[in-house]
């Protein structure tokens, strides 16, 4: 199981191959790597980069697949 790294939630739904998203806090995750790249999704449907709210440790995904 994947972790928001925002919210801690487990509650994370898939999107696509690598696109998550977290229903509790409401964020895409792109899986990068060994990594994710955190999106909110604004009102007019534009993503808008939230990665520079964590540090890299934070985004590290933790689970191996
Ligand atoms: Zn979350």
């Amino acid at each position: 199981m994947l972790k928001c790294p925002n919210c801690q939630s487990r509650d994370i739904g898939r999107l696509a191959a690598n696109q998550y998203y977290c229903w509790n806090c409401f964020i895409e995750l792109t899986i990068n790597g060994d990594h994710f790249l955190t999106h909110q999704v604004e009102e007019d449907g534009s993503l808008s980069s939230l990665d520079d709210l964590f540090s890299e440790d934070e985004r590290r995904i933790q689970d191996s697949f």
